[in-house]
């Protein structure tokens, strides 16, 4: 039976004789059921017709992009460590050359994935690297639609994993929401894989926050100052977002203080 795969958001489903009647990821207000109606893929139709282009971001680190674009349009990324490899957020396509390249880097020893949005076919991601296992947060449970004993479920606030590597849960654009503060980065200096949260804008001096970015809706005080509480102790200069954005999709440098200065901005924009 093929496991069908939401050709809006790019999330694999369990496998089933007949496409599954509706995805509850694209359902929800933060995201959009397709302007033509629920459409399914397969991986293998998905491999004919698309190809992932892995590129070294900096020392240690490698973006994994789905061309042409697929889904949502995020990246993933290769975070090498002396411990091992983390693959950050994930992607719907998986083939033999972008394991091939990947095995080259290294392989994956662990998964992290920051939101639903990006859980795609993460399972599949997880068999070909010897069922690497994939840390998501407890909060997110009811949005994993392909359940799997790769999926490791953590509580709380903070989750190591390998190279000193650590999982922050934030809230705010999903309740679960978490990112990955990678020390190593930004030449020692420590780089912050935010995914969605916080968003690069165009001005990659400039960063957003919201409960739904394809729908504009916006998240309140409490929630902001919670995201930033969370991110302020962690070390970080530089911020890898989700999307290639002005074909970067980064925030080089000073990037704590960009944080900081674009929450405050937000707070003084909502509070009327
Ligand atoms: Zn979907
Ligand atoms: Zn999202």
């Amino acid at each position: 039976m093929p496991a069908y795969i939401c050709v809006t958001c790019g999330v694999q489903f369990a496998p089933t004789s007949e496409p599954p009647a509706r995805c509850p990821i694209c359902e929800d207000e933060r995201q959009y059921v397709h302007p033509d109606g629920q459409q399914w893929t397969t991986l293998d139709a998905l491999r004919a017709s698309h190809k992932n282009v892995v590129k070294k971001e900096e020392e240690n680190l490698y973006s994994i992009n789905t061309e042409p674009k697929f889904g949502i349009g995020q990246r993933a990324f290769l975070i090498r460590t002396g411990a091992g490899n983390v693959l950050w957020d994930c992607v719907g396509l998986i083939d033999d050359p972008t394991i091939a390249k990947i095995k080259e880097l290294g392989g994956i020893d662990e998964i992290a994935i920051s939101h639903p949005h990006y859980y795609t076919a993460m399972v599949e991601w997880s068999r070909a690297f010897g069922g690497a296992p994939i840390h998501l947060h407890d909060a997110e449970r009811p949005w994993v639609m392909r359940p799997d004993p790769c999926i490791h479920f953590w509580s709380g606030e903070e989750r190591a994993l390998r190279g000193g590597l650590k999982l922050v849960r934030t809230g705010g654009h999903f309740e679960g929401y978490q990112i990955l503060h990678w020390p190593a980065g930004a030449g020692g200096k420590g780089a912050l894989m935010a995914g969605d949260q916080p968003q690069i804008c165009m001005d990659p001096k400039q960063v957003s926050f919201m409960y739904s970015y394809p729908n504009y809706i916006p998240l309140n005080a409490t929630q902001i100052r919670r995201v930033v509480e969370r991110l302020d102790p962690l070390p970080f200069d530089r911020i890898y977002g989700a999307f290639f954005v002005r074909g970067k999709g980064i925030v080089p440098t000073q990037g704590k203080e960009v944080v900081l200065r674009s929450a405050d901005r937000y707070l003084r924009a909502i509070r009327g």
